[in-house]
């Protein structure tokens, strides 16, 4: 076993701490990854407060993880020693099921195996994730990561960069789409720069009056803050798309009517309540609400190469671990541009 140090949530809205535990040995199929760096998704925040129901404690949150393999096992065949490799929301799947063999292992038919809060298929031990210095992973639920790219900004694309460009991907968005994307923080971000990079006519849809400028050095074309009713009216049937990552409760007849007819909202946030919606505001114009769940392995690796290609990475500030518990303060005002990393050098201070 290798003892790994780590910062742990002890229990629901409490505190991150810090936390020793012993990760598994590498097996003929694993890798251990040194973490160097792990974003801090909003999904984190939702679960170590128990925000879903059924978080499981003490609680290593974090699955935006890069960093150095240092181990591989006897039958790795696709990563060696000194490569660097990320780390996403899945560790493991069920591998038979339908879902899975199409490559969508995320609609994985028995439940895939997350990151953290999740069982370890072999040993049922619980998983941990990515605020820790090092991680055992299968080499199939492990990406390659460009060694050109700045790896603590290419971390967040394991989450929020893959949540955002599946969906782009699926609708096929492109040019002569108007994509709309409601909330600009580590996916709203993301969204802006990949719908952006596709062709798309971007608009962001705010709260906040003051990301303007960042939302048009982003590459938004336009911006509109919703809490104006004004402004808010000027975009009615307008868009073909509209990409929700708002992570708080929201009315969202409001902005549904934002479609134009055939239009689709596609969800990908996770308020705690469930929102509420009058039919009508479907039915009148063909409008449709999808939701998509982060991405499959295959697509993960194609949109990391999409973001090489294209220097897409995401914009970071970078914390120490133990200022994690201030950064979820600050991420809950919408205080962070566009997503705090974790450098975990910081854990040996
Ligand atoms: P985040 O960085 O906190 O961004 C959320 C943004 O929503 C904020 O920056 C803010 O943007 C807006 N917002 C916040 N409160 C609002 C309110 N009361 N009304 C309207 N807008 C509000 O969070 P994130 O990490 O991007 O995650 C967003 C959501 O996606 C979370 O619920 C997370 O759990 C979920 N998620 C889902 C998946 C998936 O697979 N579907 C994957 C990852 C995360 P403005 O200031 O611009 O309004
Ligand atoms: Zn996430
Ligand atoms: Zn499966």
């Amino acid at each position: 076993m290798l003892p790994t140090k780590a910062y742990a949530a002890p229990a629901a809205s409490v505190p991150l701490a810090p936390f020793n535990f012993e990760r598994r040995d590498v097996g003929p199929h694993d890798v251990l990854i040194d973490i160097q760096f792990c974003g801090v998704c909003h999904s984190d925040l939702h679960q170590v407060r128990d925000e879903w129901g059924g978080s499981v404690f003490p609680m290593v949150p974090g699955h935006e993880i890069v960093g150095r393999i240092t181990q591989v096992g006897d039958h790795v065949k696709n990563f060696k020693v000194g490569d660097m490799a990320g780390v996403g929301c899945m560790v493991d799947s069920c591998r038979t099921c339908p879902s899975c063999q199409e490559g969508l292992e995320q609609y994985c038919e028995v439940g895939m195996v997350g990151t953290y809060g999740g069982r370890e298929k072999g040993t049922g031990q619980p998983t941990y994730g990515g605020y820790s210095n090092q991680i055992v992973v299968d080499e199939q639920y492990t990406l390659k990561v460009s060694d050109k790219l700045d790896p603590a900004r290419v971390a967040p694309l394991l989450c929020a960069g893959i949540t955002t460009y599946s969906p782009l991907r699926q609708w096929n968005v492109g040019a002569g789409h108007r994509v709309g994307v409601m909330g600009l923080g580590g996916l709203g971000h993301m969204a802006v720069k990949l719908a952006a990079a596709m062709g798309a006519e971007v608009t962001v849809l705010s709260t906040s009056p003051g990301k303007e400028a960042d939302a048009k050095a982003l590459g938004a074309h336009k911006f509109v803050v919703t809490k104006d009713a004004a402004q808010l009216k000027s975009v009615s049937n307008y868009f073909d798309f509209i990409i929700n990552t708002v992570s708080a409760p929201l009315d969202l007849g409001q902005y549904v009517g934002l479609l134009r007819r055939d239009g689709t909202m596609i969800l990908l946030g996770v308020p705690p309540e469930a929102p509420q919606l009058h039919a009508f505001l479907l039915i009148g114009k063909r409008r449709r609400i999808a939701g998509s769940l982060i991405g499959g392995i295959a697509e993960t690796q194609e949109m990391l190469d999409f973001c090489a290609e294209h220097n897409i990475m995401s914009d970071i500030e970078l914390i120490d671990i133990k200022d994690i518990n201030e950064a979820y303060e600050r991420m809950l005002k919408g205080d962070v541009k566009y997503r705090f990393v974790i450098d975990l050098a910081t854990l040996n201070n």
